[in-house]
């Protein structure tokens, strides 16, 4: 296995380059490439062609390898397979939006959750993501946006498809945060303090581990919170979130109020309207028909929330299918009749397998 140089710690590089009869000062120019996310040694300009060369005989850059990338019709998404050391594989995701820059990131390879509507757990978990192997997902991303004019001045608002910065962190993609929470912590320290992104742009989603929910607590950081809750009573959560044997709803909510109220933030709740095919191949709603509406309402009764409706991603080893637009809309009004802030989440990147859920190891692929 090839050493990787962003891991190494400034003394351990320069010894690295002295080793190689280099000059030190090739060392710091180096880490400035890696800082700024070189995702190979082809791009670092000033260093002579035939180093360059030996460097990539002999190490790698970044903890992690794009494999491919994707870019959705839109081109606003892009989606990158990235290989770690261990040649495990992880997704992460880049989104240009109207408000910034956002970045979705993988926590673990695989996931060990077992939900049954989502593509990540389908072959279960390899093993938690470092903090640098997270980092370096962003900085992958921040390369895309702005590849070697790293020391641009100029400021571009949001939406400008110029705009070079990523601005938002999402930690939704492959893996649950809060079984790698100390990591998590890590990884968010670090893009706070040495990307500034702030707090307030960042968010971790999970699906309800409490104990780690009130880690982020005494954490202590005003980040936002999102809730993967998918259905508004036990006994239909169980039946498609096996961690509901372990939390129940209350005691996920209570953890996630004490969080949002703690922090002064708004609660993000995501519900995925489900439907089934019936034996005439009809489709019956799952979670979604208004009764489940009004059940979800009397959950957020007082709070300080905002529940993300997810019309359902398309996974084709899951048994389940999406509703109609008419049927989202008439569950959307009863949440809104009830007092409830909502709204609809814009899928970004379907056509390449990049919307919520369709994250997966890529062996996983039929
Ligand atoms: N494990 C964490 C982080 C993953 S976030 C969590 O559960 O929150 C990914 C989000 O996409 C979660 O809300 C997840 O429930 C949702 N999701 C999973 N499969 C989906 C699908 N097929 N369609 C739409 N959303 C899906």
């Amino acid at each position: 296995m090839k050493p990787i140089l962003f891991n190494f710690t400034d003394k351990e590089l320069e010894t690295f380059v002295t080793d190689m009869g280099l000059p030190r000062f090739r060392a710091k120019q180096i880490r400035e490439w890696l800082n700024r996310g070189a995702p190979d040694f082809s791009v670092m300009k000033n260093l002579p062609s035939d180093l360059r060369t030996k460097l990539d005989e002999n190490a790698r850059t970044l903890p992690v390898k794009i494999v491919q990338k994707l870019e959705s019709s839109d081109n606003q998404t892009t989606k990158f397979l990235l290989e770690l050391n261990d040649c495990e594989q992880i997704e992460c995701v880049l989104m240009r939006t109207t408000y910034g820059n956002s970045v979705c990131v993988s926590s673990q390879a695989g996931c060990a959750m077992g939900c049954r509507f989502c593509a990540s757990t389908l072959l279960g978990l390899k093993r938690n993501l470092t903090i640098n192997e997270m980092f370096a997902q962003v900085l992958i991303a921040q390369w895309e946006l702005r590849g070697d004019k790293f020391n641009t001045k100029e400021i571009r608002p949001n939406g400008d498809p110029n705009n070079n910065d990523v601005s938002h962190i999402v930690v939704m993609g492959t893996g649950e945060p809060l079984q790698n929470t100390e990591n998590v912590i890590g990884f968010l320290e670090r893009a706070n303090n040495e990307l500034n992104i702030s707090w307030r742009r960042i968010t971790v989603s999970t699906c309800g581990i409490v104990p780690g929910i009130d880690a982020l607590n005494t954490w202590g950081r005003p980040i936002n919170l999102a809730i993967s809750l998918h259905a508004p009573d036990d006994e239909l959560r169980t039946q498609i979130m096996p961690i509901n044997n372990r939390y129940k709803i209350t005691e996920v909510l209570d953890a996630a109020f004490r969080f949002s109220d703690t922090h002064n933030r708004q609660l993000m709740i995501e519900y995925i309207l489900l439907g089934r095919k019936n034996q005439n191949g009809e489709t019956e709603l799952f979670n979604a028909t208004p009764e489940h509406a009004e059940k979800l309402s009397n959950l957020m009764r007082g709070h300080n929330v905002m529940v993300n409706l997810i019309p359902w991603n398309t996974v084709d080893e899951r048994d389940f299918a999406s509703i109609s637009g008419n049927a989202v809309h008439r569950f959307q009004d009863i949440l809104i009749k009830n007092g409830v802030h909502t709204r609809i989440r814009r899928e970004r990147g379907a056509d390449i397998g990049s919307a919520c859920g369709q994250l997966r190891l890529k062996n996983a692929k039929k």
